[in-house]
């Protein structure tokens, strides 16, 4: 289906994530993924994506009520990662728009709201190396979870 997001399992760690179209790189350890990587689920919007991806690395006795707590959320969840603070990371969700894609000028204007001395490349390198983000080709990021 056009545009809709896919979760995988990496055969290497075990993790899911979300990807769009065929499955490249784990995020997690970094493994290149096989096209042949099975899709455990898949996702019509980011939002949904989150949820499932969240779900997928619980485990299965826990999901139900996870899932139940998730979609009651009206905040996004969000990824706990000590390398990037959290309101800057919350700052980032939400500047992101549902297909996930984020520029260097959206960083930018992030770190300046939040009177942020650190430069845009450092964050967006924390965020990359800790998979938060993927770097593209066309010189953007997709965000991932
Ligand atoms: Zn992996």
């Amino acid at each position: 289906m056009a545009g809709s997001w896919s979760v995988v399992r990496c055969p290497a760690c075990r993790n899911c994530h979300g990807t769009r179209g065929q499955p490249r790189q784990c995020p997690h350890c970094g493994q290149p993924l096989p096209s042949t990587t099975p899709i455990i689920t898949t996702a019509e919007t980011s939002a949904q994506l989150r949820i499932e991806v969240a779900l997928a690395n619980t485990p299965e006795e826990l999901r139900d009520e996870l899932r139940k707590k998730l979609e009651s959320m009206d905040e996004p969840l969000v990824a706990s990662s000590s390398s990037s603070p959290r309101a800057l990371f919350t700052a980032i969700r939400k500047a992101v728009g549902d297909d996930m894609i984020l520029r260097r000028s959206d960083v930018q204007t992030i770190l300046d709201s939040h009177d942020s001395e650190q430069p845009v490349d450092d964050l967006l390198e924390k965020m990359e190396l800790d998979g938060t983000l993927v770097r593209q080709q066309d010189g953007t990021w997709l965000l991932l979870e």
